[in-house]
């Protein structure tokens, strides 16, 4: 589930379009095993979830804030209350607790045992707004030089570590600011 959260930014505002198989391959689980962690999601209604094909669509069912929503969790959190405690009050440290990153928080839901924040929820980003600019343009400056580059050669490059920079590849991407070719390489978006 971290790479939930760290591949899709607005995904507790808006409908998402996922890719199972992507984010499978991410976290070096099976396709099956991400399928059946969303339809956990599902099951307690913090999702709505459609499989289309490849195309999966995933998205929270109202916006987060919205004083419905906190009724409706709470109605559902009354129900799953009954059946699992301890894991409950994960859940509802899950949806309230906004100075924990929402992987960690997600993770440890889930009872997944490598837990490290995912460097781009609202909450990573707040903590570190200035850094992640500053990472976001040395990127785009040597993908301006170079043309195109996997995230790897970015690493060298740059001297930053890989993991930093896929990171901030992903929010490029969000952006619009980059793509990935036919190549597999990532080069700026003309
Ligand atoms: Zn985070």
């Amino acid at each position: 589930m971290n790479i939930l959260l760290r591949t899709y930014g607005g995904l507790f505002e808006n409908e998402i379009k996922i890719d199972e198989f992507f984010i499978a391959k991410k976290v070096g689980i099976t396709a099956a095993q991400v399928i059946r962690n969303l339809k956990i999601l599902e099951a307690q209604n913090l999702v709505e979830y459609t499989q289309v094909n490849s195309d999966l669509s995933l998205s929270f069912l109202v916006p987060r804030e919205d004083d419905k929503t906190v009724n409706r969790f709470s109605r559902e959190i009354k129900q799953f209350l009954s059946l699992k405690k301890e894991k409950t009050t994960n859940f509802i440290n899950f949806i309230t607790n906004n100075t924990r990153c929402r992987s960690e928080q997600l993770l440890f839901y889930f009872d997944e045992k490598t837990i490290r924040k995912c460097g781009i929820c609202d909450v990573c980003i707040a903590h570190k707004k200035i850094p992640a600019k500053n990472v976001a343009s040395q990127i785009k400056e040597v993908l301006e030089n170079k043309k195109q580059l996997t995230s790897n050669e970015i690493s060298r490059l740059l001297n930053i570590f890989e993991k930093d920079i896929l990171i901030h590849l992903q929010i490029l991407l969000e952006e619009d600011q980059i793509i990935i070719n036919n190549q597999n390489k990532f080069q700026l978006k003309v």
